[in-house]
């Protein structure tokens, strides 16, 4: 086997957030703060989209919380520059759904009509951007994708179930959003899997539990559990966004 044409993974962390039933994500600094001080029922989450590198495409996997520093850089670009890539250089943009802490950096805070990666194709389910353009706050912030609708280098997929160039497979899952999809990308005898927030933590794929902040949470425990028998079967590499210890897991 050649070494040279496996894919690579780079997590791009924005840090570990708390965020309880006012879906407000608040920075949690694991050395001063204390979980047990913040609001009864806050979860802690580490943000982190990814990028895969195949020998086709420099791909951006969602696009964390969208959050820019006082000169106006996204911190998605600066920690693309900091891991080593050319934000110029992402190929694609692939989106699980549209959550704020996972479509904020589609688009340039500074001016929201225009996106963050003109260079790149963005795949987008078109009845999750109808519904969170619709639906809005607390969970979507339309100004942040509403430069999705009719831009150029936007496909938006219609199909419950397809490939994207031959190699990267989504199939929409309804279970933590409406119109939420998960992604495999194939090359050679390697499977990356994205199961976006039907599959967000490490943990939560060996226990039964049902979320109550999923729209269907039973459907995403049957999934999870699924996901992780086949995983384990088919040597899968699980790609965790919420993780704060584990973000990347070889099956
Ligand atoms: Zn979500």
């Amino acid at each position: 086997m050649n070494d040279i044409c496996r894919m690579k993974i780079i997590p791009l962390s924005e840090g570990t957030f708390t965020i309880d039933k006012t879906k407000q994500f608040v920075p949690f600094d694991d050395g001063t703060d204390v979980l047990k001080a913040r609001p009864v029922g806050s979860l802690l989450v580490e943000i982190q989209p990814f990028v895969v590198i195949t020998s086709k495409d420099v791909l951006l996997i969602d696009t964390g919380l969208g959050f820019s520093d006082g000169n106006g850089v996204m911190q998605l670009h600066k920690n693309l520059k900091e891991a080593g890539i050319d934000p110029g250089s992402i190929t694609k943009v692939l989106m699980s759904h549209l959550h704020k802490d996972h479509a904020g950096a589609v688009s340039e805070d500074s001016d929201r009509s225009r996106l963050c990666f003109p260079g790149a194709t963005y795949y987008v389910q078109e009845r999750e951007l109808d519904y969170a353009l619709d639906k809005g706050l607390p969970s979507y912030l339309p100004e942040e994708i509403q430069a999705l609708k009719g831009a150029s280098n936007v496909v938006l997929l219609t199909e419950d179930h397809g490939l994207i160039d031959n190699y990267i497979e989504y199939q929409v899952t309804g279970a933590h959003s409406m119109f939420h999809q998960v992604f495999w990308i194939r090359e050679e005898e390697e499977i990356i899997f994205f199961g976006a927030d039907d599959a967000p933590q490490l943990p939560q794929m060996k226990q039964r539990y049902a979320a109550k902040y999923d729209h269907d949470g039973k459907k995403a425990m049957e999934l999870r559990k699924q996901w992780w028998e086949k995983g384990a079967e088919e040597k899968w590499t699980f790609l965790f966004y919420h993780d704060f210890k584990t973000p990347v897991l070889k099956a």
